[in-house]
């Protein structure tokens, strides 16, 4: 099950929306901006509903 979230760049503060698999229960995963191509680290939490709970970028290197 996939499903859109929309997320703000950790390094450089731009929003874009990526798509997660809920399926798959929480996850970290690691994708590239698609502004500035900085690999930027995921971590997703699915809520009880199979919908994102959370989702939260840091930089790869924080
Ligand atoms: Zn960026």
């Amino acid at each position: 099950m996939l499903e859109e979230a929309e997320v703000v760049c950790p390094y450089c503060g731009e929003h874009f929306t990526i798509q997660v698999d809920c399926s798959a229960g929480d996850q970290a995963f690691i994708q590239d901006c698609e502004v500035c191509c900085q690999p930027i680290q995921f971590d997703l939490h699915v809520g009880a509903h199979g919908g994102v709970a959370s989702l939260t970028a840091e930089r790869e290197d924080a």
